[in-house]
């Protein structure tokens, strides 16, 4: 396969209220190690000085600063709830800078509820300062953006149907998920790294995965590499869990990056 100097970085790594969890005296929200802070679930993807993220959350402005971000060449979004949207508005100074509005990526209902919750951005008479976005609906088809080759995959979280993302035919993002539909499995094959969420480790949930059941669909796919994201402080310590999980799987923490060039 051809190499695609693709690196991959962890913005956060969090389910929806991060961890610590406001007013929370679980021990894991008390812990001292830097890998039990989580700031809600996002990554950075970057290729020959592109950027992109997968989700643009209430914590983007702290991750991209974090980054040192310079650039943001367009969003691709798995799906319309608040932890996964709510930073839009702090796209601000990324689009002034290179004086283009924001190319966004996703499900038509995903862009039209963005819509709704972000009228002043759609307005035809702007109040100054407020970026646009340029909408781009998303189906099963595969497109490029920004250097990036994008296989959209069909995701079940519960009920409601979400994207998650193949890029480069190497690497896979998947959050939120609960269920995954034969077809994406198949899409799947062959891939070197695949990012998937895990929630916790009891206490079954409607729509999304717990540990064992995310490491079961890891292991039908069967990707070099396994990363578990979207992560609830009910998991436990980050230091202990990683241990626990089967070879060539682990916990993904806030600022990992993994080189896939
Ligand atoms: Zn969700």
């Amino acid at each position: 396969m051809a190499k695609s100097n693709l690196k991959i970085h962890f913005l956060g790594t969090g389910t929806s209220q991060g961890i610590p969890v406001i007013g929370s005296d679980h021990p894991v929200c008390l812990s001292t190690d830097a890998k039990d802070k989580r700031l809600r679930s996002s990554i950075l993807l970057e290729k020959n000085g592109k950027v992109i993220t997968i989700d643009c959350g209430p914590d983007f402005r702290q991750q991209m600063l974090r980054y040192n971000a310079q650039r943001l060449d367009a969003i691709l979004f798995t799906h319309e709830h608040s932890d996964h949207v709510l930073g839009i508005d702090d796209i601000r100074p990324l689009v002034f800078k290179a004086g283009q509005d924001m190319p966004v990526y996703g499900l038509e209902r995903v862009l039209s509820e963005l819509k709704n919750r972000f009228p002043y951005m759609y307005a035809q008479e702007k109040y100054p300062g407020v970026a646009s976005l340029i909408e781009h609906h998303v189906n099963s088809e595969a497109f490029t953006v920004a250097d990036f080759h994008i296989q959209p995959l069909h995701v079940m979280h519960g009920p409601l149907p979400i994207l998650g993302y193949k890029i480069d035919n190497r690497f896979a993002y998947l959050t939120d998920v609960k269920t995954l539909p034969d077809h994406t499995i198949t899409q799947l094959q062959g891939i070197d790294v695949l990012v998937i969420s895990a929630l916790r480790k009891k206490d079954k949930h409607f729509s999304h995965l717990l540990l064992d059941e995310a490491i079961e669909y890891a292991i039908k796919i069967g990707a070099k590499k396994t990363f578990f994201t979207h992560l609830s402080h009910h998991l436990g310590f980050h230091s202990q869990v990683d241990k626990e999980l089967p070879e060539n799987m682990y916990l993904a923490f806030d600022t990992l990056e993994i080189d896939l060039s």
